[in-house]
Formats: structure tokens, C-alpha cells, sequence
């Protein structure tokens, strides 16, 4: 739905999608059928969701200039289409739709968020790290201020008790990252082996500057990870240290990386090795060589390549983090063909995602990712789809909150996971409580860019239902 041709394309299949169809009531009691002006307004419905995923209903109704009738009959064909939800699922916003919404719908959590029932996230992050080595511009967290060394014993202790406690129905329920580096935690392999042996497949994430054969000679449990997902800050020594703060740290990372990637060739196995990388906007023309870095560990263990990249642009929007300008994406969209020229020749197998705005802007449409203000964050936020918990049992609501010595963070703070109270009970009595954040200027900065398409999700499916669209609400589930 990119192109005018694409949309007259589009058109055509639909109109003789609906010609095919069996004799069927009209879509209005009291008008005879036109398949042709269906066809066109179903297109249209279609392209403003490929345009703008959290779009309300009511707002498609009026762009559309139709009564509420005639959208329920629209709603009804659309969905007899299938070349329509196609369109919406490979369009260029496909990443919201695939990677989160329908994932989210399909697993019954937003339902639960809107009708207020408790439940075990889909997604639970563990943030076990007291503290970290490196200062990126872009992070929240506050420089010195770290959990002191008896949290690390006892937090290790709850988030032993937490992963007991947990259903074993999905297996990618639980991750491990920050908040703060989690590999300055020396309990983070024991966490992970026994996260393993309940049958989690656990993500790592960490800067890897601890990844050193040391670490993983003591904690050996962390070869029980299922992927070890290392954030990049560069490419080289200047762009690392202009990004950290630390001089060094690129070599001593990419020195890590190298000898993990012979561990794991002696091993004959080990976890999935993949990247994110965040694209500021002075590394923008310089991409391609995060290819060359993947190709040299590819060397090092050719039989365990490495798996995947995640690129994204900065997104905290903190003041002077580094956003892409308009300028930046425009560079951004010419070095992109370049990097996957160069990962067709050098990393073949490297699976590579372009994340919710990337994605849409390699389609050559300019989208940006949701950006909610502090006055559009839900009250009672989503406990049922995600949750943070630290070193002291803070069970966090939004991720960008789960730092330490944070001001305001404490009202984000669900309730507090101890030997008395497990994560279901603080979910159960949060839930319950019908407690109601109100929300100040700032505080829309506690939430990641995930956080960001849920509680857009969410506005959507309360505006929708409010306004009585029912089983209709946000298009697809
Ligand atoms: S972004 Fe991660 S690695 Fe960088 S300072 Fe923050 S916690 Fe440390």
C-alpha cells in the first residue's frame, strides 16, 4: 500500500475477491450491494492501518466519511478478504503488527490487561546487575549510583524464588538484562542454570566488557543461555569510547567476542551470539562495518556463526542522545542498501532486524516510531504483558524505570517480591488494588520503545471499545 499502482493492484484483487464471493446479504439491510465502492473504501480502511497501526475506529470511520453501519459491514468484509489483512501484515509497518500486537493478542494478554484479571507476563526481565562499567549518552541510569554488595546475595535469592515459582507454559517468558550490566553480577550463570533446568530458554543481554573467559570460567552456567544478545556501541575504539565514556572498551569487547566465539567452536555448542545495535546518528554512514566485525567472528567459529543483528535508532529521546534527524534517516535509507550488499557477501546467514521504524523506512516510508507524551500513559500501565524486577524485588511497570536512585521511579513500582510475597501475589494485589498512576511531565521517558507500542495498543483497544466496537476492536488480533 506504498504506491498508488500498488493500491489500484490491491483494489482489483478485492473487487474480485468480493465478485467471487458467495450470494451473501447485502453489507446494508436497506441498500442494494456495490461491489466496486466496497472494494475502494475496504482499501482505503486498509491503507490508513498499514499507515498508522494504533489508529481508533472511530477515527477511520470519520476519514471515511461513513456511518457506523456501513463500517460494521466494511469490518465484516474485510475480514472475508484475506488479501486485505495480507496487505496490513506486509506492509511497511508490518513489524508492529508481527513482532508485538499479534503475538500479544494471540497469547490472550492484552484481553487480560483490559479487563482488568491478573496473570504472569509474557515477558519478565530480570535486572540483576549492582552496576555497570560503561556511560552511554543515551542511558538512563545514573552514573555512581549503584545496589550495594549485600542486594546482590539476597536479590539473587528472589530471583531464585522467582523463576521457582513461575508456569513453565512458555519457555521464552524470562530474559536477563538492565537496568545495570548484568554480567557484574557473579550469580547471573546460576540464575540462568537453573532458570534452564525448568525448561527457560533465556536471553542474555549484556555490553559483553565482562564476557571474558574469566566469567565464563566461574560462571559456567551461563553456557545454558538459549542467545547471548550483546548490545554494540561502535565499531572501532573512537565511536565505542565517543558512546561509553571508556577508553578501551571496544578492543577489550571485541576481544571478548573472539574468544567466546573459540569457546564455543571447542565446545562444539553454546547460545545463540547475536547483536543490537543502536544507530546514532554520526555512526549512520560507518554501518556496513558491523558487518566486517560479524564476518571476523564468523572466522572464529565457522560452524556457530553468528546469529543475528538487531539494528534500531535511538529511541530514549532524551535530550542530546542522539535522535536521527530527517536528514540522518535519508542517509540512513542509502547506507542501509549498502550494509545488506555487504551481508550478502560476507554474513549470509545473518538474520537481520530492522526493528518497527527501521523496518518501515528501508520500505522507503517514512514512519517513526510511537512517541506517547506523559498525559497518554494508562494508569494502571501493563503488569500482564511485561515486567522488571531488581536486585531488591522492585517489581518495575515500564523498563526505563528499573534503574536505581532514580527520581520519581518509586510510583512505577508495582510492589516488591520478598520470601513472604512471590511475583503472582504482587501482580494478584497490584491488579486488584485498581491502583492509578498519575503521570507527570517526564515520566514518559520510563518507557522503551516496547512499552511505547503497547500502551499505544492498548489506547487503541480502550478508545475502540469504549466507542463500542467489541470483538472489532484494532482491526486484527
Ligand atoms: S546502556 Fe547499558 S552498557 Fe550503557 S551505560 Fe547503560 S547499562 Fe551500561
Amino acid at each position: 500500500m506504498t504506491t498508488d499502482v500498488q493500491s489500484r493492484d490491491l483494489r482489483d484483487r478485492v473487487l474480485a475477491a468480493l465478485r467471487r464471493r458467495p450470494v451473501r446479504p447485502p453489507y446494508e439491510p436497506d441498500l442494494p450491494d456495490d461491489p466496486a465502492r466496497t472494494a475502494t473504501e475496504l482499501v482505503r480502511l486498509t491503507g490508513m492501518y498499514v499507515a498508522e497501526p494504533f489508529l481508533t475506529l472511530e477515527e477511520a470511520r470519520r476519514r471515511l466519511g461513513v456511518d457506523r453501519t456501513r463500517l460494521a459491514a466494511l469490518l465484516r468484509a474485510f475480514h472475508e478478504v484475506p488479501q486485505l489483512r495480507e496487505a496490513v501484515l506486509t506492509g511497511p509497518t508490518q513489524k508492529y503488527w508481527a513482532k508485538t500486537v499479534l503475538p500479544l493478542e494471540q497469547s490472550g494478554s492484552l484481553d487480560a490487561v483490559l479487563r482488568g484479571l491478573p496473570r504472569y507476563p509474557q515477558m519478565i526481565g530480570f535486572y540483576p546487575g549492582p552496576t555497570c562499567m560503561l556511560r552511554c549518552g543515551f542511558c538512563g541510569r545514573l552514573t555512581g549510583v549503584r545496589y550495594e554488595t549485600p542486594a546482590i546475595a539476597s536479590g539473587n535469592d528472589t530471583f531464585a524464588a522467582i523463576i521457582d515459582e513461575l508456569p513453565t507454559d512458555d519457555p521464552e517468558r524470562l530474559h536477563i538484562s538492565g537496568g545495570l550490566e548484568p554480567l557484574t553480577n557473579p550469580g547471573t550463570g546460576e540464575l540462568v542454570r537453573r532458570a534452564a533446568a525448568r525448561g527457560f530458554n533465556v536471553t542474555c543481554y549484556t555490553n559483553a566488557f565482562a564476557l571474558t573467559p574469566g566469567t565464563l570460567r566461574r560462571q559456567p552456567g551461563l553456557w545454558d543461555l538459549g542467545a547471548l544478545r550483546v548490545s554494540l556501541y561502535g565499531t572501532d575504539e573512537g565511536e565505542y569510547t565517543g558512546t561509553t565514556g571508556r577508553a578501551g572498551a571496544f578492543t577489550r569487547v571485541r576481544a571478548n567476542l573472539l574468544e567466546y566465539q573459540r569457546a564455543v567452536r571447542r565446545r562444539g555448542h553454546g547460545p545463540a551470539l547475536g547483536f543490537n545495535y543502536v544507530i546514532l546518528p554520526e555512526q549512520v554512514h560507518r554501518i556496513t562495518r558491523l558487518v566486517d566485525l560479524v564476518a571476523e567472528l564468523n572466522e572464529a567459529c565457522p560452524e556457530r556463526p553468528v546469529a543475528f543483528l538487531n539494528l534500531r535508532e535511538e529511541y530514549s529521546g532524551r535530550p542530546g542522545a542522539g535522535g536521527l534527524s530527517t536528514e540522518d534517516r535519508e542517509e540512513l535509507r542509502v547506507a542501509l542498501g549498502a550494509f545488506e550488499r555487504r551481508v550478502r557477501e560476507r554474513a549470509p546467514g545473518l538474520r537481520v532486524d530492522y526493528g518497527y521504524a527501521l523496518h518501515a523506512l528501508r520500505e522507503g516510508t517514512p514512519a517513526v516510531l510511537p512517541r506517547l507524551g506523559h498525559a497518554e500513559l494508562r494508569p494502571g500501565a501493563h503488569p500482564q504483558v511485561a515486567l522488571q524486577v531488581d536486585p531488591l524485588g522492585n517489581v518495575f511497570l515500564y523498563r526505563e524505570a528499573a534503574f536505581p536512585g532514580l527520581a520519581r521511579t518509586d510510583r512505577y513500582v508495582a510492589g516488591r517480591v520478598s520470601p513472604a510475597v512471590g511475583l503472582g501475589q504482587v501482580i494478584e494485589e497490584f491488579v486488584a488494588s485498581g491502583r492509578r498512576i498519575e503521570a507527570e511531565p517526564g515520566d514518559e521517558l520510563f518507557l522503551d520503545g516496547f512499552d511505547q507500542v503497547v500502551t499505544a495498543r492498548l489506547r487503541q483497544l480502550e478508545s475502540d471499545l469504549a466507542a463500542g466496537w467489541g470483538v472489532a476492536r484494532g482491526l486484527l488480533r
